[in-house]
């Protein structure tokens, strides 16, 4: 038992009290830039609302998900008064994150301009630890992760500003820290540079990792004795993706070996899309037809036990390696 409680949109609740978690997902998201294309594609709240909730209703119903952790940034569309009407209405658990995408398809410009007149790692830790111990943007909605991200095959200089401050502030503020990685790259890395900045192994999701299926590579990052998260299942071929079928008998393969009790598992799917609607080729559909928050339960979990995957190993990553990535154990 423990006395840390966790930040969702609706306040505190107990780690305990997580369940079935689904640990990097979006209610919305939208790329840098779709503010400015309202006039074409407006954001329509109602529309947002009623889609986020009918699609997390479900996995309530029918999957008993209690928990889901809204991973967009500052620079992505972040909306908590939106998430915290979803949460309000459906019942299920949101939490949602302080922080910034990776360089190249974030928002740097406004921290760059103001790098280049001084030094910006003291603004950087007031606004991520204002959020999450304050709130964000005078709502009194506290952040419950910080998110990072890194470029493919570097963390930029950029990129280090945030990892550092993030550490700084997972110790300061007590929240956990998720990350991006780009195609598969930059997995150890991260995790060496958080912790040599002060942060917790235990309270480190690498994210995206389900996105490089090289053994070598997760052992190393699983090394650090972090949590890593195969989260992007569903979204496959597309976006330095692999196949699912592809994904499976090394998700198998590491949960044999013991990895189990740091691996999470999540989808990294966008319920809501700011600005216009994505224009996926029509080649793309049956690529992303799996590519939803249901597909763990419906389909990736049978996959996991055919190859000899028991329940309790199931549960210790739906439920258990949550509550303990939130509590710090
Ligand atoms: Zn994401």
């Amino acid at each position: 038992m423990t006395a840390k409680k966790v930040n969702t949109v609706l306040g505190p609740v107990a780690p305990e009290d997580l369940g079935v978690t689904l640990m990097h997902e979006h209610v919305l998201y939208g790329y840098p830039g779709w503010e400015g294309d309202q006039s074409i594609a407006p954001f329509d709240r109602l529309a947002i609302v009623t889609n986020a909730v009918a699609v997390l209703k479900d996995l309530k119903a029918n999957f008993n998900l209690k928990t889901y952790v809204d991973a967009t940034p500052n620079d992505g569309g972040r909306n908590v008064d939106v998430l915290k009407e979803v949460s309000d209405k459906s019942g299920v658990n949101i939490v949602c994150a302080s922080g910034y995408y990776f360089e190249g398809e974030g928002a740097p410009v406004y921290w760059k301009f103001r790098a280049s007149l001084g030094d910006i790692r003291e603004e950087l830790y007031e606004l991520f630890m204002k959020e999450a111990t304050v709130g964000i943007q005078g709502s009194g909605i506290r952040a419950g992760v910080i998110k990072v991200g890194s470029s493919m095959n570097q963390i930029t200089d950029y990129e280090k500003l945030m990892f550092t401050t993030a550490a700084r502030v997972q110790k300061d503020a007590g929240i956990p820290i998720i990350t991006h990685t780009q195609h598969g790259t930059m997995g150890p890395e991260q995790a060496a540079l958080l912790i040599a900045s002060g942060a917790d192994a235990g309270r480190i999701q690498i994210g995206h990792m389900s996105d490089n299926l090289d053994m070598a590579y997760q052992e190393k990052t699983f090394g650090h004795g972090v949590y890593v998260a195969w989260d992007r299942m569903g979204l496959q071929g597309l976006v330095g993706c692999p196949m699912d079928e592809a994904r499976y008998p090394v998700m198998i393969d590491l949960i044999q070996k013991g990895y189990g009790s740091r691996l999470m598992i999540s989808h990294d799917f966008v319920i809501n899309w700011l600005g216009r609607p994505l224009n996926l080729p029509e080649q793309a559909y049956p690529l992303v037809a799996n590519w939803h928050p249901s597909h763990l339960f419906r389909n990736i979990i049978p996959a996991l036990k055919k190859g000899g995957v028991t329940d309790a190993q199931i549960k210790e990553i739906l439920e258990d390696n949550p509550r303990r990535f939130f509590a710090g154990e």
